[in-house]
């Protein structure tokens, strides 16, 4: 399948982002959260947490659903097929989403 661009991927996952990523793109350290460092762990260490759910898309995510880092994207990212099954879930949820904004007249 075609990729929709519909940004639904970018949406409702967590992108977990590596030490090697961030050294390809340090816009993800600036404007990421680290998933579990608590201050305790090396920074060398942690991984990032580029998407976060439902309520708050990727940052990186553009109006136009494309990639603002799309030649420097992590690992997860450059490896999501279009067509497979979390595709499939990403367009569900946001379908969903949609039917809820709607709801609330947002849409
Ligand atoms: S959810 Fe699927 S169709 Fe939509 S942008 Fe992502 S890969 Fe493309
Ligand atoms: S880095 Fe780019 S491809 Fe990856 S989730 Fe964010 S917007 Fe989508």
């Amino acid at each position: 399948m075609k990729c929709l661009r519909c940004g639904a991927c970018c949406r409702h996952f967590i992108v977990e982002a590596t030490i090697g990523d961030v050294r390809r793109e340090p816009r993800i350290d600036r404007e990421c959260q680290i998933l579990d460092g608590h201050g305790t762990i090396l920074r060398q260490q942690a991984s990032w947490s580029i998407a976060c759910g439902k309520t708050s898309p990727c940052p990186f995510l553009r109006s136009d659903n494309r990639c603002d880092i799309h030649k420097t994207k992590p690992r997860e990212c450059r490896q999501f097929r279009p067509g497979e099954a979390l595709c499939a879930e990403a367009r569900q949820a946001e379908r969903a989403r949609k039917v809820l904004l709607a709801g609330k007249g947002k849409a």
